[in-house]
C-alpha cells in the first residue's frame, strides 16, 4: 500500500496549499476540541466546506478530536462527528477511550485513529485500542523503531510524527500550562472554554520554556536547568518507516505559516517519492542538509511564537 503523507490545515489558506504541495490527507482541528487556540481551528460548517475541494484532488480529509472533554461537552462533541461524518469527512482521530466507544457506536464505519495523546507505548495499550475500535494508531517520534512492528502484529494501521514538537513529559499529560492560566468558562451549549489547557480544547503557554527558579528566589541559569522540548525532523528515518509498513507519515504545525507548512509538505512529498522511486540507493544524507534550511525557518517562527505564548500565559 502506498504510505500517506499527511499535512496540517490551519486554516482553509493552509489546506489548499498543502494539497498544492502533494499532501494526500490532511487533518483539521473541530473549533474547542483540539489542542489549538481557536484561530488555528476551524467550525464544523468551515470543515465541511473543504470536503469537495479535498475530495477534487483525491485527497483525505481528516479531523482532530484530540482533547478530553467533561461530560457536560460530550453532546455537542457528538453532534459535531455525526454532522461531519454525515458530510464527507473521511476519518476522525480521538484521545479520549469513551468518546472513541460513542463515535463506534454511533458511526461504525467511520474510521477512527488513536491520537498520538493516547501515549500509546507497549503491547497492552495496543490490545486495549484495537478493542476500543481504533482502525490506526499515531506514534511519536520518540517511538523506537522496533515498537513499530508490533502495532502491523496488532492488526492496527500505524501513522508516526516525523516533523514536530514533543513535550518533555508524554504528550497529552502535562497539566503545567493550566497551573499558569486558569481561566475557563462554560458558554450556553455546556463547552467549557479551559484556556490554559491544551489537553481540554485550550492551547499551551509552553511554560516548560520559561526560565525557572528555586522557590527560595535563587535563581537558575537556563543551561543548568533546561526542561527538554525537543523539535524532530525526520529524514533518514523515512526509508525504513516506508519498508517497514507505515501506512501514514505526519507533519504536524497548524500553528505556522501557510507558507512555511507548503514548503516542508513539499519536502516531505519529493522526500516519499524518491524513496518509493529508488529505496536502496536515496541519499538521505543529501536530503538531511536539505532539511536544515527548513528547520532554521521553523525554529524561528516556533522561537517568535514561544515567546508570545510564555508572556500571554501571565505570572
Ligand atoms: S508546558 Fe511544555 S511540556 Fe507541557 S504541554 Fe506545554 S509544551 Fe508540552
Amino acid at each position: 500500500m502506498k504510505v500517506e503523507l499527511l499535512a496540517p490545515g490551519g486554516n482553509a489558506a493552509m489546506v489548499e496549499a498543502v494539497l498544492d504541495a502533494g499532501a494526500d490527507a490532511v487533518y483539521v482541528g473541530p473549533r474547542g476540541y483540539s489542542r489549538r487556540r481557536a484561530a488555528f481551528e476551524l467550525t464544523a460548517d468551515e470543515i465541511l466546506d473543504l470536503v469537495p475541494l479535498v475530495r477534487g484532488r483525491g485527497a483525505r480529509l481528516r479531523v482532530a478530536f484530540n482533547t478530553y472533554p467533561a461530560s457536560g461537552e460530550i453532546p455537542g462533541l457528538l453532534a459535531t462527528v455525526e454532522k461531519l461524518a454525515t458530510g464527507g469527512v473521511d476519518d476522525i482521530i480521538v484521545t479520549d477511550p469513551g468518546v472513541m466507544a460513542a463515535v463506534r457506536a454511533n458511526h461504525p464505519g467511520l474510521p477512527v485513529h488513536a491520537s498520538v495523546g493516547c501515549d500509546i507505548y507497549n503491547a497492552a495499550d495496543l490490545e486495549f485500542y484495537r478493542e476500543a475500535g481504533v482502525t490506526r494508531v499515531v506514534a511519536d517520534c520518540r517511538w523506537p523503531a522496533e515498537e513499530l512492528g508490533g502495532v502491523k502484529r496488532a492488526g492496527l494501521g500505524l501513522e508516526v510524527l516525523v516533523h514536530a514538537t514533543t513535550c518533555f513529559s508524554f504528550i497529552g499529560q502535562c497539566c503545567m500550562s493550566s497551573y499558569a492560566k486558569q481561566q475557563w468558562h462554560i458558554d450556553a451549549d455546556g463547552k467549557n472554554h479551559y484556556l490554559g489547557s491544551p489537553n481540554r480544547g485550550g492551547l499551551c503557554y509552553r511554560v516548560c520554556l520559561r526560565q525557572w527558579g528555586l522557590a527560595d528566589g535563587a535563581a537558575i541559569a537556563p543551561k543548568d536547568f533546561q526542561l527538554k522540548n525537543e523539535a524532530f525532523f525526520q529524514v533518514r528515518e523515512i526509508p525504513f518507516y516506508i519498508a517497514a509498513g507505515v501506512d501514514t507519515l505526519k507533519i504536524q504545525g497548524r500553528e505556522y505559516s501557510v507558507d512555511l507548512i507548503a514548503r516542508v509538505t513539499a519536502f516531505y512529498r519529493s522526500l516519499v517519492d524518491a524513496c518509493v522511486a529508488a529505496p536502496e540507493t536515496i541519499d538521505t544524507g543529501l536530503w538531511a542538509e536539505r532539511m536544515r534550511g527548513l528547520a532554521a525557518a521553523r525554529d524561528t517562527e516556533r522561537n517568535s511564537r514561544t515567546g508570545e505564548l510564555i508572556g500571554e500565559g501571565g505570572a
